[in-house]
């Protein structure tokens, strides 16, 4: 058995100065972090207690941006009126991840902070080679059960998914980490997480001793008309096999795309932006056709791995029927987007 010091941090100012020791975690709602310890994937020496620090459960709306506190409850955000009202997407996000008692729990830091649901990565007693875990020691994932690994965004050394479900639409809608260490600062979400690349064992740009203050979203137009499509094996309590976040914003004419956001999870190594979609949509009219078109370059760049080669047909999907679901479009969901 591996012993560890617990400390409940009474103000951040401990929190932070303690978790600058080597081998420090935050501990918020313990969802992901005591089950990687009982794995023996997570071996911190000191556990600093985060949830009674003051002011970090807020959720603030102005007319500019939205800011949630770092330890507020998913299902909290989940269930906010304004939000829902304001921003679909969040919320929805929030309602298809995970379970009713996990949401109870989990906090919006900590799941912005999860580890990838890789079965290689979270079974060190039969598999060393993980690159993630233990770096250079090779990924049994490349050749082993890879259904549910990433096809964007991956490299030789790692194929992980990056499976939280919130992070896709904060990247959809550009919003910033909030971070307080010796210095505040704020980071853009598409860049605070890092591609695997070599060093997967790096999956974000904090530094030890820097902790998520919260999250804040821009309120731009497409915000309010907004959804969160998630396909996965089973209705409830399951990972996604492909998500897309997505917001648009029409001109006056209700037809013609002034703006439109798009991000899909469940198939990329992070939350994984659609520019080059996004780009061929705005300014044109939309309908069925279009969209499919579009989505198509959602998968620009994919590489299959073997068994997860599905995803590379069901994304561009998931993608367009997303969008003509916000955009309320017309389309033959029987026969073309049986997702
Ligand atoms: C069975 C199961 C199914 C799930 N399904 C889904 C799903 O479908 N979609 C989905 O998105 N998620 C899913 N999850 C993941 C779940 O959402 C996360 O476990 C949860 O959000 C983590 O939040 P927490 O507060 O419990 O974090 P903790 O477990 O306390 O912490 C997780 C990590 O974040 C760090 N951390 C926590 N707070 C902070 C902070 N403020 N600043 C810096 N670091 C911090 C911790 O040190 C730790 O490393 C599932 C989890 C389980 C167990
Ligand atoms: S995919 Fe990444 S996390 Fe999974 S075994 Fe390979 S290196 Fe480890």
């Amino acid at each position: 058995m591996r012993t560890f010091d617990y400390l409940r941090a009474e103000n951040t100012t401990t929190a932070i100065t303690e978790a600058a020791k080597p081998e420090t975690r935050f501990l918020a709602g313990g969802t992901t972090l005591l089950d990687l310890m009982k794995l023996n994937v997570e071996r911190p020496a000191h556990l600093v207690d985060i949830t009674r620090l003051p002011g970090l459960d807020t959720i603030e709306i102005s007319p500019d941006v939205i800011r949630i506190g770092a330890l507020a409850k998913m299902s909290k955000v989940a269930a906010h009126a304004d939000i829902i009202e304001a921003a679909p997407v969040l919320s929805e996000s929030l309602w298809r991840a995970a379970s009713a008692q996990l949401r109870n729990m989990a906090s919006i830091g900590g799941n912005l902070m999860q580890r990838t649901r890789c079965t290689y990565f979270r079974d060190p007693g039969a598999y060393s080679n993980c690159n993630k875990r233990n770096p250079g020691s090779g990924c049994a994932a490349l050749e082993g059960i890879n259904r549910n690994h990433a096809v964007l965004g991956t490299s030789d050394a790692c194929i992980a998914i990056s499976p939280g479900d919130f992070a896709v639409s904060l990247v959809a809608f550009d919003a910033s980490v909030l971070v307080r260490g010796t210095v505040e600062r704020r980071i853009p979400i598409d860049d605070f997480y890092l591609l695997p690349g070599q060093t997967p064992h790096l999956e974000h740009q904090l530094s030890s001793g820097e902790m998520i203050i919260g999250v804040e979203i821009p309120r731009v137009a497409a915000l309010k008309q907004s959804h969160y499509l998630k396909v996965r094996d089973r209705a409830s309590y399951e990972f996604a096999a492909a998500s897309a976040a997505v917001g648009i914003e029409f001109e006056s004419d209700g037809k013609t795309v002034r703006d439109v956001r798009i991000a899909v999870g469940g198939v990329a190594t992070k939350p994984w932006r659609l520019r080059a979609v996004e780009d061929a949509l705005k300014g044109r009219p939309i309908d069925e056709a279009t969209l499919r078109t579009a989505a198509a370059a959602a998968v620009d760049g994919a590489r299959s791995s073997g068994r997860n080669g599905f995803k590379i047909e069901l994304t561009p999907k998931v993608v367009a029927r997303a969008l003509m679901t916000v955009g309320e479009i017309s389309h033959d969901t029987e026969e073309r987007f049986r997702t």
